[in-house]
């Protein structure tokens, strides 16, 4: 290994340990929420591309089917900029739909309702009204009284896109919105830039987990649906999922949207954010 391969890697190193410090502080910090979801929920889950589904929410879909739940997951993009290395476009496009269905299959069993927006991966953010006009139109149908989406704090900006669609449609009346993280668990710069704003809206959210141990076989399977995002190369490298654990999932409810479901804190008390922002510090 030469100087500066030896540099990178030991860069990339520190950033990684310094993100999954963030994760865990986060994750330490947040309430447990237990048997938030129950037969007379219907719960919809938003995901910008194929898989952030199962990586952010795949243990809870889980076990909203199991608890006789209705489940919808509504996909925004086509996946097709998820893997340079296949080549053609539209076989791309194909495999990740199947692997998506797989995954829902795994987790679900046949009960999760798929519905594929089939947008321009990369391109959201330019898609916004026809974005808006498609959830709108889920939202609609569906009624659903719980709904998981990406935080608009996110970096990606079809991840922000999407979060930012749903708080555009999801009036507060309307569901109890639960959102995730998945790009930002991995990007230090986000963490420590526009002075501490992020880990301040983070800590000011209220922050939840959800214990799915007793489905992490589902989501491990539906994790190995997305065979072309896995192996070190791909997008599902095995540092990536460490901030994805089968057994336990973390969400942040912002303010206007909170449940009234109390939570078991690690305290045993409501979670303020004074308590998280000195928590995650990490300037
Ligand atoms: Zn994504």
């Amino acid at each position: 290994m030469g100087k500066s391969a030896l540099r990178r890697w030991i860069r990339g190193s520190c950033s990684h340990l310094l993100c999954l410090g963030i994760y865990h502080a986060i994750r330490a910090s947040a309430g447990s929420l237990e048997n938030p979801i129950g037969a007379r929920d219907t719960i919809l889950v938003v995901a910008p591309h194929p898989d952030d589904e199962t990586l952010a929410c795949g243990g809870t879909i889980a076990a909203a089917v199991a608890s006789g739940a209705r489940v919808v997951v509504a996909c925004a993009t086509d996946g097709r900029l998820g893997g340079a290395a296949h080549g053609d476009v539209d076989n791309l496009v194909a495999r990740r739909l199947d692997e998506l269905t797989l995954a829902l299959h795994a987790l679900g069993g046949g009960a999760v309702e798929l519905v594929a927006f089939d947008l321009e991966d990369g391109r959201l953010a330019e898609s916004l009204p026809a974005l808006a006009s498609r959830l709108e139109e889920v939202v609609s149908r569906v009624r659903p009284n719980v709904v998981f989406s990406p935080s608009p704090l996110e970096p990606h900006p079809d991840h922000r896109a999407v979060g930012e669609a749903v708080r555009s449609v999801l009036t507060p009346d309307r569901a109890q919105l639960f959102e995730y993280l998945v790009w930002l668990w991995t990007q230090p710069r986000t963490w420590l830039g526009r002075r501490g704003a992020t880990v301040r809206e983070v800590g000011g959210a209220r922050r939840v987990k959800i214990d799915t141990a007793i489905f992490r076989r589902a989501k491990s399977a539906a994790l190995d649906a997305y065979r072309s995002q896995r192996g070190e190369s791909g997008a599902l490298a095995p540092r990536f999922l460490r901030f994805f654990p089968p057994t336990v999932e973390v969400f942040l409810q912002p303010a206007g949207y909170r449940s009234s479901t109390p939570l078991r804190g690690p305290e045993g008390s409501e979670l303020g954010t004074q308590d998280g922002a000195t928590t995650m510090r990490c300037e």
